[in-house]
């Protein structure tokens, strides 16, 4: 149970195109509560703007492995323990399960969303907690998830929570269900690290960009989102003539209103159709500071009226294939 650091991959080996990331199935239920539960979080300071890179790196180490211990204190000898800074992980599974999922769906979608999207990297340590019921006795909850359900409230305080998993802000930490695949845990990792760069994200946008990483390919310096099972119900939407206008969905505050399903994927294909005009970077980089009117954010980028860009939009969500 004591921390380990995992050794660095050699380089050729992230030019491979590798891991379709599998989605999960059911509608996501994201929490990003913002209670004051913590996993008794280390209160070190910020480090001052004078530290060189190396002994800012230093320094975030020392407080992912601070991290670390104190998560230990509070878990069970079933776990696991890995430290990669700024990542901190734990899971109730062997230490080759944990370092699997953490390089697989956390380190490599980690490094390229960074080459990809982002100005720096987190500062603080992100905690990582992993749950499955392979190898849990059961108890007298046996459905399954019982063992995240249980160390979400053991830990947090937390119940009735997402049936995949969460990201809490306040402690910076991402709760998985980890039976449902590690389609969800990238998705929670792009809300953590967005967190860090585009401080309150709209919900459109954020939850486009995590929910595009649901599936995807991860290259080097890039990160390529790929059809899933949000594409059936977004073209029946099409079909019918129901999909709400594109500037509705990303000017007006109601991501989380009663079309929330349809926005899930009306968002994440925008997201995906800007990929494929090779135009989400420069998005994400021009709304980070443009943020007060995505409609001309889009016509500003994609250099299109709107109505304009959703029109090619519609009509090029009808050449995709699940
Ligand atoms: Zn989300």
């Amino acid at each position: 149970m004591t921390a380990m650091k995992i050794k660095p991959k050699k380089s050729w080996f992230l030019w491979a195109v590798v891991g379709l990331i599998a989605g999960g199935m059911l509608a996501w239920q994201t929490r990003r509560t913002v209670d004051a539960t913590v996993v008794d979080a280390p209160t070190a300071s910020i480090p001052a703007d004078n530290l060189s890179p190396e002994a800012e790196a230093a320094a975030l180490a020392e407080r992912c492995r601070e991290t670390a211990a104190a998560l230990q204190t509070r878990l069970d000898p079933t776990f696991s323990v890995l430290v990669e800074p700024p990542f901190v992980a734990a899971g109730n599974m062997r230490k080759a399960d944990l370092a699997a999922h953490l390089e697989q769906a956390v380190l490599r979608p980690a490094a390229a969303m960074r080459r990809a999207y982002f100005t720096g990297g987190p500062g603080e340590p992100i905690t990582v907690l992993l749950l499955t019921d392979r190898g849990v006795k059961p108890g007298e909850d046996r459905d399954p998830g019982y063992a995240y359900r249980g160390w979400a409230e053991k830990l947090f305080g937390d119940r009735d929570v997402g049936h995949h998993g969460y990201y809490k802000a306040a402690p910076r930490t991402m709760v998985m269900n980890i039976d449902t695949g590690d389609g969800t845990l990238v998705h929670e990792l792009t809300h953590a690290l967005i967190a860090e760069d585009f401080p309150h994200p709209p919900d459109w946008f954020n939850e486009a960009l995590a929910t595009l990483h649901e599936q995807c390919r991860v290259e080097e310096d890039d990160i390529i989102g790929l059809p899933n099972w949000r594409l059936a119900a977004l073209r029946e939407a099409v079909e019918a003539g129901t999909l709400r206008p594109l500037a509705d969905l990303v000017t007006k505050d109601d991501f989380r209103g009663p079309l929330e399903g349809m926005n899930y994927a009306q968002a994440r294909y925008f997201a995906m159709y800007m990929q494929h005009r090779g135009k989400l970077r420069d998005f994400y980089a021009h709304y980070r500071t443009h943020r007060e009117n995505a409609a001309a954010a889009i016509e500003h980028v994609l250099g299109e009226r709107i109505d304009v860009v959703e029109n090619a939009f519609i009509a090029w969500v009808g050449t995709l294939q699940e």
